[in-house]
């Protein structure tokens, strides 16, 4: 195989395998690389860590995903795998400032180190974005046809986890207690990226499920190489000849060259790497967006569905959940959406009650990247500035009330036990590189993808996404993956 590949790829996650597969899929004789820096977390590289079970972070998967919270999955993988330290010998998701950023406005925020990225850890709920979360500047065909193909993508599936006799008389209670105004988005089951089954947990999609091609090396033309590290981005002002990666185990730097580039590397990494390379749109990491996370727990009252303990199923062998359940967003009227997850543990029969609410897009939210100091690997280090506007807090409040009202048609929720998360927490950040119709220093890539003022420089991910959303983001960032990947194609 030629050294210059028609296509480079940064970032083995959901996003990056996406467009490696579509690319591939349409394109079979080009030659694509994917470059990942973080190791192996399994032996089954870009499998979901609760299909595999040698490795002692899939063995707490269930314990870690016990909370149903993404930030304490994060500090419990962190005390578990690592103790305090971070190298790059570290496998799983750690908080962003273990590299040496300032976070402090964004604590959440958190950043994976391996193979297949943070799809390997998901929980997987895929809720699609409605009505605003749309970007309304891209064809609505187009955007359809797109999402379908991400859904197929993802393996998106609606139903039940398991039988149980809990979830119609839930599904009762919260229609009644937070009607929707649209039948099509009344509450239900959260669309969930796998495969269900009866005797071992929710296969949740993984980057293999994706393009199994790139990670066991069946298919010639789609190669990964891992523990390469991309330092810069090597290009004129309008045309990148190459990228410049450091093997992280033996430290030496090499380029590699291509026709096209995407970088896939997350909504932080991916616009610190094209600071660090010179390449600073107005609009890099500026209107940094995350949806606020409302969380709380409340016990089901079996009694109240004329049930009781004896009713509750226990889910398959390693699965946290018993069901996973949506209370979609109605657009501007109610612009926040509940993921509801139940489960029993240590005696307790419990539904998250997690709802995500959208704030408002807002220059003042925004990464700022340093030219003098630099983050554990050398790169820019980042400053995160994030606060929520007063518009932003009504929404919160009005979403605590969603939130308290749908518990309290469960069991009993004391006020107190709703909860604002740090922002960050969700890990659902976008628009640090967002996606818009006009070069107008809103926005660094075109509605193909391409970094404005580039021939060959795509990118890809939560980062792209140019709405506020409050759906999780792994979806939308996916159909916008799918309309890149058409454009990287077309090229080729
Ligand atoms: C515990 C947990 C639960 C979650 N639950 C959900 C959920 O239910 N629903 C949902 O929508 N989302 C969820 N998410 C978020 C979801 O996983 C991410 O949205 C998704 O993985 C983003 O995909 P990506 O490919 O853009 O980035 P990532 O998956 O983050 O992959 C980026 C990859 O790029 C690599 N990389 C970065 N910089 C470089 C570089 N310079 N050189 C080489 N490689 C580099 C990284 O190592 C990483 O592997 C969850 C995440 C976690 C951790």
């Amino acid at each position: 195989m030629s050294d210059v590949f028609d296509l480079v790829i940064v970032g083995s996650g959901p996003n990056g395998s996406i467009v490696a597969r579509e690319v591939h899929e349409r394109n079979p004789e080009a030659r694509i690389l994917v470059i990942e820096a973080g190791p192996m977390i399994t032996g089954v590289a870009g499998e979901h860590l609760v299909e595999v079970d040698e490795n002692a972070m899939n063995a707490s998967y269930e314990d870690l995903m016990r909370r149903a919270r993404q930030i304490e999955y994060v500090k419990g993988a962190m005390v578990e795998i690592e103790g305090d330290g971070w190298n790059a010998e570290s496998t799983g998701v750690f908080p962003a400032a273990f590299f040496g950023h300032d976070f402090s406005q964004f604590p959440g925020a958190s950043v994976s180190w391996n193979i297949g990225g943070m799809g390997v850890h998901w929980t997987a709920a895929t809720p699609w974005p409605y009505a605003e979360e749309v970007p309304d500047f891209l064809p609505r065909q187009e955007w359809d046809a797109d999402l379908e193909t991400a859904r197929s993508l993802l393996r998106t599936y609606v139903g039940p986890l398991v039988d149980n006799p809990f979830t119609e008389p839930i599904f009762a209670a919260i229609r009644e207690a937070v009607p929707s105004p649209d039948p099509e988005r009344e509450f239900g089951y959260m669309p969930m990226a796998g495969i269900p089954h009866v005797d071992r947990p929710f296969a949740r999609t993984g980057p293999r499920d994706i393009a199994p091609y790139l990670f066991d090396a069946s298919e010639p033309n789609v190669q990964l190489r891992t523990g390469l590290f991309v330092t810069r981005i090597h290009h004129d002002g309008s045309t990148v000849t190459g990228l410049e990666v450091r093997d992280l185990a033996t430290g030496e730097t090499t380029t590699i060259s291509g026709r096209r580039f995407l970088i896939a590397a997350d909504a932080l990494r991916t616009p610190q790497l094209l600071w660090a390379s010179g390449i600073r749109p107005e609009a890099l990491g500026v209107r940094l967006n995350e949806h606020a996370s409302i969380d709380g727990d409340v016990e089901i009252d079996a009694a109240r569905f004329g049930l009781s303990g004896a009713d509750i199923p226990t889910p398959p062998p390693g699965e946290p959940f018993i069901g996973s359940y949506w209370s979609p967003s109605v657009g501007a009227e109610r612009p926040a959406h509940g993921q509801l997850m139940e489960r029993a543990f240590d005696g307790k029969h419990v539904l998250g009650v997690g709802w995500y609410c959208a704030t408002e897009i807002r220059p003042e939210n925004r990464i700022e990247f340093s030219d003098e100091q630099h983050d554990a690997l050398g790169m820019p280090r980042m400053t995160v500035h994030f606060s929520y506007s007063e518009k932003d807090m009504e929404v919160i409040r009005q979403t605590m009330q969603v939130q308290r009202a749908a518990a309290n048609a469960v069991g009993d929720f004391p006020d107190q036990d709703s909860e604002i998360l740090p922002p960050g927490a969700s890990l659902h950040y976008t628009g640090s590189v967002r996606m818009g119709p006009a070069d107008d220093g809103t926005s660094v890539v075109d509605t193909d993808g391409r970094v404005w003022g580039f021939e060959n420089l795509f990118l890809a991910g939560n980062g792209v996404v140019p709405t506020a959303l409050t759906c999780n983001a792994t979806l939308t960032g996916a159909t916008l993956s799918v309309r890149i990947a058409r454009a990287i194609s077309a090229g080729i």
